[in-house]
């Protein structure tokens, strides 16, 4: 196994002082997988005010539960004192982290099977107590131990399953994944702040909708994203639709650019409105209702404003319905509507996604078309813009006293470059005075 040179060094470092070191959990199993680990997380039976005093540069990053920092020139690494959990009266957080000098209490503390193997680079050593490596090759998703125990002490872990389920493409085995449903009461204690960060973990999967409807299968979706479960049965019109709300949104949030948080959750958001406008098989104004069940959403889960800003705007603006007959003004007042250029990439990728979740009756050539007529539009008012100057070309002769020629179109140009970056220019005496500079 290939271990990150700065990891391998402080495992180098603190074995020649007698310590056990190894490098354990999430990088272990990614590396395995053929996967690049995130970040290299490091366990030893050092304490941590021993591991302070062997490196130049290590912040206290979380004493309470054994973990320092060590920053080298390649990065940092969390080095954390091999810990035995003992008794979760929160739900989230062990009563008493005691510190020992045996790995094997370390990795049995840990959530999964994946997640508990450790890897001493030194000696080549695989340390896989609870059949690590044989749940991933089988691809499955196991907890250490009793799965309704585990799930008992802290709350966060079925969250983590599910999302791990989706980022690394596994299966829940049958036990865990039942557990999950009989421990909501604990998942309930789980600060929202950590779901927030789960759940932007799950939408980066490749397929979020595994993660979400196991999460729906452990009763998690309907405590944490009920607006969500609402869409499950919600038949839609056949000519278009082959799949119910729920599975529709989560479709839609496949199909959406993995990159692109805030287009994922306006894809997987797009269409909660549908369930409270539903009148037969139509549901009107479903764009606008469901803007707003996702703002509160969204701020429920402590999404930053931008994001709740972004995502808002687009499921509100999801149901354009553009037509070639569309006048260039017509044009000029959807770039308005749906605030401005900027938004024009993240809609219509909203679009596509949409659509990739439907039946494929009509496919999007008439975005290609749309995408075309804006940027000439663009272009024409860019070439345009020179008139809208607050100055023209007798102002530039005279200031400058020259004469009729090239150089007067220059300067109105140099103008509006200034203009374009800063619209508070554009008065009369402010660019008089811009034009003495162009000589
Ligand atoms: P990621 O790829 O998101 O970093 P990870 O499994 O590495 O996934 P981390 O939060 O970095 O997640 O945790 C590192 C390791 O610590 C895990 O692999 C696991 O062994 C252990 N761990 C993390 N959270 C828990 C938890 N809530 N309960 C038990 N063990 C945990
Ligand atoms: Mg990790």
């Amino acid at each position: 196994m290939q271990v990150k040179a700065g990891a391998a060094a402080i495992i180098r470092e603190l074995q020649s002082r007698g310590f056990q070191a190894l490098v354990v959990g999430g990088c272990v199993r990614d590396t395995l997988l053929g996967r690049t680990p995130a970040e290299w997380d490091l366990t030893t039976s050092a304490r941590p005010a021993e591991v302070k005093k062997l490196f130049k540069k290590v912040v206290p990053t979380g004493l309470k539960y054994g973990t320092v920092t060590v920053i080298l020139d390649d990065g940092q690494y969390e080095v954390t004192t091999f810990r035995s959990d003992e008794r979760y009266v929160d739900g989230r957080h062990p009563d008493n982290v005691r510190f020992t000098d045996d790995i094997h209490q370390d990795l049995a503390r840990r959530d999964f099977t994946v997640n508990a193997l450790a890897y001493d680079p030194q000696s080549d050593t695989l340390i896989d107590d609870h059949g690590g490596r044989k749940d991933l090759a089988s691809r499955l998703l196991r907890t250490v131990g009793d799965p309704v125990a585990r799930f008992s002490e802290d709350g966060l872990r079925p969250l983590r399953g599910c999302r791990l389920a989706a980022t690394l493409g596994f299966r829940l085995e049958a036990p865990t994944l039942a557990a999950m449903a009989k421990t909501g009461r604990v998942a309930k204690k789980v600060a929202l702040e950590r779901v927030h960060d789960e759940l932007v973990k799950l939408l980066a999967a490749e397929k979020p909708s595994v993660g979400l409807e196991y999460m729906r299968q452990a009763g998690l979706l309907a405590l944490f994203l009920p607006e969500l479960s609402q869409g499950v049965g919600i038949k839609q019109p056949p000519e278009y639709h082959q799949y119910d709300v729920y599975w529709h949104n989560l479709y839609a949030c496949d199909a959406a650019p993995r990159d692109q948080l805030t287009v994922r959750l306006a894809a997987l958001l797009h269409d909660i409105g549908k369930p409270a406008c539903q009148h037969g098989m139509t549901f009107y104004d479903h764009d606008q209702t469901g803007a707003k069940m996702a703002a509160k959403l969204l701020r429920r889960l402590k999404f930053s404003n931008a994001d709740i800003e972004a995502t808002v705007n687009l499921i509100a603006n999801h149901m354009f319905d553009y037509r070639s007959g569309w006048s260039d003004a017509a044009v000029r007042r959807f770039l308005r509507r749906i605030g401005g250029l900027d938004n024009v990439a993240p809609l219509f990728a909203l679009r596509r996604a949409d659509t990739a979740a439907m039946r494929h009756t009509h496919g999007t050539d008439y975005l290609t078309e749309l995408q075309q007529r804006i940027d000439r539009i663009v272009a024409a008012e860019n070439a345009l813009q020179v008139s809208a100057l607050k100055v023209d070309g007798r102002d530039v002769m005279k200031t400058l006293k020259i004469k009729p020629g090239p150089q007067v179109g220059q300067v109105l140009h140099a103008l509006l470059e200034q203009v374009l970056d800063d619209p508070k220019l554009n008065e009369k005496t402010t660019l008089l005075k811009l034009i003495k500079k162009h000589v």
